[in-house]
């Protein structure tokens, strides 16, 4: 089994590891890492939770040390970009973590807060910069960053900021990043936009993939509850009183349910806070914070806004909505079980979502057990539907394309201009960076 000293990574960043109490790298840091460090572009299919952060932050760090430079006026050597603002906040973190004992300065930029103060961060340059798509083209065609000196670029949840329609401004930014550099795409998915884009931006990639979906899914202990819509609300209740929960993540399909959840919890006398995308920032990262301190047990949240969100020890998922694409509920589930802990996975499921279940049981290979509803709670479970009889698909408008109103937000950004691309090159330890295809505008 490879350790992180077979990694061969420089001494400050193995402190800073170490200092974390990682023993082994993960699957994707041990097949990726190596790569990386010979400078390699990589195809990455991992989903968070795999360690994937760690995976590319880490030989980043590892190729400035052997490259050290300072800051230059509103530069950036790394550019790492994310779909959501907590995703964003998140990988900024781990930058810095793992980045204890080097000189390196890691910023973050996302939309939803004041630009000014970014403007006035970004002058003095930065060595990691991790931002969202559309708030880094709006300070980059401002002239508050510029994109010309990235070495190193990382597209981390590709499939997510493709889903949340920034293929756009991604294909902007690109053209304004060098031609020569590495580039790192991760997504946890691998639909045909995923290896066009791949096809596009990267120049002869390995590919890693790790963990199917099916694998993180078999490590949750999953039950469903067959139940009436209007009965959930009472559920749900019910189930957080009769369990032992240290955490709760709930799941609703809209914003506007996450809201009308976290109410009606509320007047039952359990305290839950909403994390959504028409939540501002202070008060999104105030609901996290709660959450991740224990003042608040339960967190109502909708796809987009949890996705990526980094939280060790929810003991509970509870699916209130059924996601309907099936990959949404291994993203939901994956939350629970971080790092090879136990966690348990409970959907609510009404006749009308039981097309989505039996979708999502295929998709993860095995059936979920049928629980009955707590002892006390004075909800009627509906009876267990044969399995064997394969629901309808409903229909309307929350049918398959599996977004919801937060992942709309991202459609519809101005146009930009092309940037200018850059002309010097780092060199890399082996020589010259590689040119990556050049990019195309759109
Ligand atoms: P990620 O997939 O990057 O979101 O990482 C998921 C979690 O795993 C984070 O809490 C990391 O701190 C943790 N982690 C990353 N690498 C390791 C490792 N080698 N050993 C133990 N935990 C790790």
């Amino acid at each position: 089994m490879t350790t992180f000293s077979d990694l061969n990574l420089h001494k400050q960043v193995m402190k800073a590891v170490t200092e974390q109490g990682y023993d082994t790298p993960t699957p994707i840091q041990a097949q990726a890492i190596p790569l990386l460090l010979e400078d390699r572009d990589l195809l990455g299919i991992a989903q968070t939770g795999t360690g994937k952060t760690a995976a590319f932050a880490l030989p980043t760090l590892d190729y400035m040390l052997e490259h050290p430079q300072g800051r230059e006026f509103k530069s950036t050597r790394v550019l790492v970009l994310a779909p959501t603002r907590e995703l964003a906040s998140q990988i900024a973190e781990s930058f810095q973590t793992y980045s204890k004992y080097m000189d390196c300065v890691t910023q973050t930029v996302f939309g939803g807060v004041k630009i000014n103060k970014q403007i006035r961060a970004l002058q003095k340059g930065t060595h990691v910069l991790v931002a969202t798509p559309g708030r880094l083209l709006d300070l980059a065609q401002q002239g508050a960053v510029t994109l010309s000196e990235v070495e190193i670029l990382i597209l981390d949840e590709a499939d997510q900021m493709l889903d949340m329609g920034f293929i756009h401004d991604l294909k902007k930014i690109i053209a304004m990043v060098p031609e020569e550099r590495q580039t790192l795409l991760f997504s946890a998915t691998m639909p045909k936009s995923i290896s066009d884009l791949a096809q596009q931006f990267l120049r002869d990639p390995v590919k890693v993939s790790v963990a199917p979906e099916s694998t993180t899914a078999e490590r949750v202990n999953q039950g469903v509850i067959h139940v009436a819509g209007p009965d959930k609300l009472k559920l749900l209740k019910d189930v957080i009183n009769a369990h032992d929960i240290d955490r709760a993540l709930v799941f609703t399909r809209t914003k506007h349910g996450a809201d009308k959840v976290v109410r009606k919890l509320g007047s039952g006398g359990i305290e839950a806070k909403a994390i959504h995308g028409n939540k501002s920032q202070p008060q999104r990262e105030k609901a996290l914070e709660a959450f991740k301190n224990g003042t608040c047990s339960v967190l109502v949240a909708t796809d987009i806004a949890a996705r990526g969100i980094d939280i060790d020890g929810v003991s509970h998922v509870i699916n209130f909505e059924m996601p309907n694409v099936p990959e949404q509920y291994v993203h939901r589930i994956g939350r629970t079980a971080r790092a090879g802990r136990a966690g348990l996975a409970l959907s609510f499921v009404a006749e009308d979502e039981l097309y989505y279940l039996r979708d999502i049981e295929k998709t993860i290979r095995m059936r979920v057990d049928v629980l009955p509803v707590p002892e006390d709670s004075e909800v009627a479970a509906l009876p267990t539907p044969d399995p064997n009889v394969r629901p309808l698909k409903p229909k309307g408008p929350s049918g398959r394309s599996g977004r919801n109103s937060d992942q709309r937000r991202g459609r519809g950004r101005p146009q930009s201009q092309r940037g200018g691309s850059g002309q010097r090159r780092k060199s890399n330890r082996s020589g010259q960076r590689r040119k990556a295809k050049p990019a195309q505008s759109s």
